[in-house]
């Protein structure tokens, strides 16, 4: 009698089979309606333990889409790290080229054989992985996901390693999509948001705040006198202070609020469930980081200054998202009237 070689599907009753792939449509529907880049990871994150029924998940992405490491995301589960390992893979490494070829999913086991082991792959097998699972689109790899054991102890099936292959090629469409909205929303010089993107968050967030009675504020920040900077010390040197000071910017906000670039030297914050006064607390932290920044340019020690101004959203006179940035550009231009270096808050 001829043998039948059980394939991974048959492995797994037709219901079962039926259940995994209503599964996979709503993980679809979910991980592809996520955009922001840290909510996705802790999404796939959940998803891949309860679908894969471990403790043990990790995601090695690169945290920009301008990186060039791949680097374990910060929001791992039951795995230990070692202070003295550097858990990130330049996007060159040996390791990812083999995880771009086509194939499954990889054991410790195998990358020992095929790979020299050397300090990022060092830091891999510290986790002690059970599984190594590509996270590819279109044959280009973005990232790949680390398991630890399954809960029962037992090793994954051939049907466990093609349901995760299926589950990690909806989160690469997924961190793919993330990468592709941060790339079109970013300003490149400075790395902050475009002003069309702060827009559309912008009104976002006034309508949610304006529901819930929240507050919220607006900050306009222009560097002063930088036309004159510029003729002074050269252009390029002033695309480095302006990047300097979307740092201190940067710097200076939460994950839950945003900064943009508004124009040529003018940038735009958005701090969230944040009162004026508030508000104003944090731009004259960024005001005064800024006056006392000693920059270093071709030996010169330089300095600028900025100036600001404050906006707190109020609901019956701000009807546009445009109205409470155009007071925020009114007491700016009040901070540039009364000397320079200084913040105002609006009325
Ligand atoms: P104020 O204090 O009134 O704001 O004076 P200002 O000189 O900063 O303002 P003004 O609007 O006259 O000049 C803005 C300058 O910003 C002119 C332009 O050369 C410079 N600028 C705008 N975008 C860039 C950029 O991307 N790189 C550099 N290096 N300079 C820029
Ligand atoms: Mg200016
Ligand atoms: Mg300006």
């Amino acid at each position: 009698m001829a043998k039948i070689k059980k394939n991974a599907s048959t492995e797994a009753s037709k219901e079962k089979q039926i259940y995994d792939l209503k599964q996979l449509l709503e993980i679809s529907k979910s991980l592809t309606a996520v955009l922001d880049f840290s909510t996705l990871i802790e999404a796939i994150l959940y998803t891949c333990m309860g679908q894969m029924k471990t403790l043990g998940v990790a995601i090695f992405t690169k945290k920009n889409f301008d990186a060039s490491f791949y680097q374990l995301s910060g929001n791992y589960c039951g795995f230990e790290l070692t202070d003295d390992l550097d858990y990130a893979f330049p996007e060159d490494h040996p390791l990812f080229a083999h995880l771009s070829k086509p194939g499954a999913c990889h054991t410790e086991a195998d990358l020992r054989d095929l790979l020299p082991t050397d300090g990022p792959l060092k830091a891999l097998y510290a986790l002690k992985p059970s599984l190594i699972v590509p996270l590819k689109t279109k044959n280009r790899v973005n990232g790949m996901l680390v398991l630890g054991e399954q809960i029962s102890s037992e090793p994954y099936s051939d049907y466990e390693k093609e349901h995760i292959l299926n589950i990690a090629a909806l989160a690469s469409i997924a961190i793919s999509n993330a990468a592709l909205l941060e790339m079109t929303t970013t300003d490149m010089m400075t790395h902050l948001k475009l002003k069309h993107y702060f827009y559309t968050v912008l009104v976002e967030k006034i309508e949610f705040c304006a529901e819930q009675g929240l507050s919220l504020s607006v900050l306009m920040i222009d560097i002063d006198f930088f036309k004159r900077f510029n003729d002074t010390y050269g252009h390029s040197c002033g695309d480095t202070v302006l990047q300097m000071v979307a740092n201190v910017i940067q710097q200076n906000t939460r994950t839950q609020d945003m900064a943009a670039r508004y124009g040529g030297e003018e940038f735009v914050v958005m701090l969230c469930e944040t009162a004026g006064h508030s508000a104003h607390k944090i731009a004259e932290r960024i005001r005064s980081s800024i006056e006392n920044l000693d920059i270093l340019y071709d030996g010169q020690h330089l300095s600028l200054t900025v100036s600001a101004g404050v906006a707190e959203f109020d609901p019956l006179r701000d009807k546009s998202a445009k109205l409470l940035v155009d007071r925020a550009d009114k007491a700016l231009y009040e901070a540039k009237s009364s000397g320079r270096n200084a913040v105002k808050i609006a009325k």
